[in-house]
């Protein structure tokens, strides 16, 4: 295999600074904190150091499943398998990120480099065009080509597909496939989105058929799909790590665990799937028009003219608020972390300053005491006079 059947290409080459393209590599698993990198010829396994890991200030600059890395030279650990330290994440060319879950939520990225990802509902009961909709944000801040996978039409009369891609076509602006794994229909076209060496990713809610589609691109290397799951409490199987597949026809293909809890991150309403209200809002006659009851309000008078359909402003809307609300949840934990960080340095500083000058009076003390001077302590006090 080569490198270039990985991804590799001019935009990551110009960043290795004296052009000697050794040790680089491509991660190809990814489970905690422990990687597998392809370097074109092998893979290697790979940690990073605790060094790493200290001079990075985002958590998002930590190594995920599709990143290209300069490693350093690989030793024989402990059980005798060729080990090797990341040393360099290489920027990302497109990066698909997410907000945490939970109490302090927090970005992570999910997977880099994707040319592609495919966004995969179903055609039966499971569709929602507003789960698409929120889908088509986070792939619209990735940078990677949106495509969107209506899947196991089997189960649906070609009247209710229609209406589905009509649906669809009036909300999204996304190039639409149909498939079915049951009948074979639009496998070997969805494959052909990826030209060589490009990257494709599956993401979905739980349950719409990626799976299915996954494994039958991966074919015979699916024994290892199951090696990795495991089972959950609910008895399911699972994927745990996220792994990139060198299908044939030098794609990739990575599968991460499932996408399950959704949140929004704020430049991601800004980017392309409201552009239509975005202008729209620029044309108002006041600057901070709500959009309620104005006079001159372009929003309202679109809704009125049939030119925009309130129910998209509403989505719009509650889109904005959530992710306002994860944007400012966001910047307080970075803020809490840099005020965290600095504390620390400056109470490094600070000790560092009282160990020099213990040293400093320790040396001289010596000193006196090798030329045979007695030393005697006082304590002095001052007090403040009272008045
Ligand atoms: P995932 O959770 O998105 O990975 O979904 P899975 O691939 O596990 O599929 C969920 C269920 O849908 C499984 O029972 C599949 O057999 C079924 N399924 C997947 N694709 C198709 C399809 O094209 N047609 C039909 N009828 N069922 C499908
Ligand atoms: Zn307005």
């Amino acid at each position: 295999m080569q490198l270039n059947t990985l991804g590799w290409s001019a935009f990551f080459k110009d960043q290795i600074l004296n052009n000697k393209i050794y040790n680089i590599g491509r991660i190809t698993h990814s489970q905690r904190e422990k990687f597998i990198i392809h370097d074109g010829t092998k893979e290697i396994h790979c940690e990073f150091s605790g060094k790493f890991r200290h001079n990075i200030i985002d958590k998002d600059q930590l190594p995920v499943i599709g990143d290209w890395c300069q490693f350093s030279r690989p030793y024989t650990g402990a059980s005798l398998r060729q080990c090797a330290f990341i040393e360099r994440v290489l920027k990302r060319k497109t990066k698909l990120r997410r907000i945490v879950p939970g109490e302090q939520s927090d970005e992570q990225v999910l997977a880099a480099n994707i040319d592609y990802v495919f966004i995969v509902t179903s055609a039966n009961s499971e569709f929602n065009i507003n789960k698409l909709e929120r889908f088509m944000l986070l792939v619209n801040s990735s940078g990677a080509k949106p495509l969107i996978v209506l899947s196991k039409i089997d189960l649906v009369s070609s009247n209710q597909l229609q209406k589905l891609i009509d649906q669809i076509k009036e909300n999204i602006n996304v190039p639409i496939l149909c498939t079915s794994v049951e009948h074979n229909i639009g496998i070997q076209e969805l494959l052909d989105q990826l030209r060589i060496g490009m990257t494709g990713i599956f993401i979905g809610s739980s349950g719409v058929g990626k799976s299915s589609l996954i494994n039958l691109f991966i074919g015979e290397q699916k024994c290892t799909v199951n090696q990795i799951r495991e089972k959950d409490n609910k008895g399911r199987h699972t994927t745990t790590s996220s792994i990139l597949y060198n299908i044939p026809g030098s794609r990739n293909i990575i599968d991460t665990p499932g996408i399950r809890e959704l949140q929004l991150v704020g430049y991601e309403i800004q980017s392309g799937q409201f552009d239509d209200i975005l202008i729209l809002i620029n044309k108002c006659k006041f600057n901070n028009c709500t959009h309620v009851n104005e006079q001159g309000c372009a929003i309202n008078n679109a809704i009125e003219l049939g030119l925009l359909e309130s129910q998209r402003f509403t989505n719009y809307k509650k889109m904005q608020r959530e992710s306002d609300y994860n944007e400012a949840k966001l910047n307080h934990k970075k803020y809490i972390e840099r005020k965290r960080r600095w504390m620390k340095e400056t109470d490094q500083l600070k000790n560092l300053k009282k160990e020099r000058k213990e040293k400093k009076w320790k040396t001289m003390i010596s000193k006196l005491k090798t030329q045979g001077i007695q030393i005697q302590y006082f304590i002095i006090l001052t007090i403040p006079r009272m008045e």
